[in-house]
């Protein structure tokens, strides 16, 4: 038995973690590096294994960077089955759709000026995608699976985004049996709709995110306070608060509160756009999966059954409809992608907005280095948007409450009350915030060995 860490080692993209029992091969996640663009897409197109080579992947949630390479695997003969939550299964599917489209474009792109001799393949095409489709196989929470002879599979809530899941494992070969558990990328408590995280007991080993070992995140206690005081006071100066947004997760937080501030008269039923086809299929599986809400969510509604529906929310279909809130006067909300700004329709509403003082640029999600959006957190003084530049006069309002991963203390009180522990290893997080994090572990646990795997290593279990 063994485990190798083949992406997500000492950095936060790519996860992939292959565990070997009895000759077979699980993929605990199959996800794309993602960052500086040539070396992302060199590593996604020569994995370290082929599709053929692996009996079964189990994944995490339907985030790219944990799901992105199935199809690629499936290109390379993967014909084996995909284990994951019914929403995931369902998020998963507008994912890698999106991202087929993004391949195929890529593609284009960059063979324009090529000869035809030198072109490169796209990844993966829609068929692909619709191929592998056909391989995922739900499980809910809590329901055990066996996905190879000697390993015992139950996925656990995550709390991170719709579906997600950690995943607790049971090895057995030969006389030898483990139990190993797998944060997956692990959530808060207190997000809206989601419910919170669930704690391991007892592992041999446990395989932990470390994305924000090193951070702080603002408490989740007064969310929706900050959401209406930046509302009001935008509202106030007949502004209009434009929020960039991840189709997946945070526009549906933002829907969630935006329609308990309305529903409850904290704000006034003022027009709010979702402008992105992408959020707009991702809000429908919110929709559907009631089965993931918070106790929180199921009181609030009442009778009132969707989350996602109200009177003055308004989804955008055509381009025509996007193009139309460019000469809308304000109040109003519109919530767009790209969430780090570097595509999409947003950058059209941020053209629009962004030189009068009267509005607002509500940022709730991370933004990294060299985007717009982060050019935007900095509230630098001139910003470019399609080759112009523009001052930034915008009022700019950071919300971190909304973050996804558990920060420094939600990882330490994850790992703290599991016995047993042998060995710890760090995934999902840089170097720096991996130090730290192992420093803090040690501090209460000295009896598990700590470790941040790198790319390829692997240790026997
Ligand atoms: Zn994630």
């Amino acid at each position: 038995m063994n485990i190798t860490f083949w992406g997500a080692a000492q950095e936060v993209t790519g996860s992939k973690h292959l565990i070997s029992v009895n000759g077979k091969n699980v993929l605990l996640d199959a996800g794309f590096f993602q960052g500086h663009r040539a070396e992302a897409e060199e590593k996604n197109r020569n994995l370290p294994f082929l599709g053929s080579e692996i009996d079964a992947i189990v994944l995490s949630h339907a985030h790219m960077d944990h799901c992105g390479s199935i199809p690629t695997l499936y290109k390379t003969g993967f014909r084996g089955k995909i284990y994951a939550t019914p929403a995931t299964c369902d998020v998963a599917q507008i994912m890698l759709e999106d991202s087929a489209d993004i391949q195929m474009s890529d593609a284009s792109y960059i063979n324009r000026y090529k000869k035809p001799s030198e072109y490169i393949e796209p990844l993966y095409a829609q068929a692909d995608v619709a191929a592998v489709m056909h391989h995922f196989e739900a499980k809910r929470l809590r329901e055990g699976f066996e996905p190879v002879p000697g390993m015992r599979v139950e996925f656990m809530e995550a709390g991170h985004i719709l579906g997600s899941a950690q995943v607790h494992i049971t090895l057995t070969e030969g006389e030898r049996t483990v139990r190993l558990g797998f944060t997956g990328d692990l959530g808060r408590k207190g997000l809206p709709i989601l419910r919170d995280p669930e704690f391991f007991d007892s592992l041999d080993y446990l395989v932990s995110e470390s994305t924000y070992g090193n951070r702080f995140h603002e408490s989740t206690d007064d969310l929706e306070e900050k959401l209406q005081k930046v509302i009001l006071e935008t509202l106030e100066r007949k502004g209009k608060i434009i929020a960039p947004a991840f189709a997946l997760g945070r526009t549906q937080s933002l829907i969630y509160l935006l329609h308990k501030l309305t529903d409850q008269k904290n704000i006034p039923r003022i027009p709010i756009f979702i402008d992105s086809p992408m959020a707009t299929e991702v809000t429908e599986v919110f929709s559907k999966h009631k089965e993931l809400y918070d106790d929180e969510l199921i009181a609030f509604l009442g009778n009132d059954d969707d989350p996602m529906s109200f009177r003055n929310l308004h989804f955008t279909q055509s381009a025509e409809d996007s193009k139309s809130l460019n000469h809308r006067e304000g109040p109003f909300i519109v919530i767009s992608t790209s969430g780090m700004c570097e595509v999409g329709r947003i950058r059209h509403h941020l053209k629009n907005s962004v030189e009068q003082p009267n509005n607002t640029i509500l940022v709730t999600g991370f933004m990294a280095e060299h985007t717009l959006g982060r050019r935007i957190v900095e509230r630098q003084s001139k910003i470019k948007l399609f080759d112009t530049m523009y001052p930034l006069r915008a009022r700019v309002a950071v919300m971190d409450a909304l973050s996804a991963h558990a920060g420094q203390p939600e990882l330490l009180a994850h790992i703290k009350p599991i016995t047993g522990l042998r060995n710890i290893f760090l995934v999902h997080g840089e170097p720096d915030a991996q130090r730290v994090m192992m420093e803090k572990i040690k501090s209460f646990n000295q009896s598990a060995a700590i470790h941040n795997p790198a790319f390829g290593q692997s240790f026997e279990l």
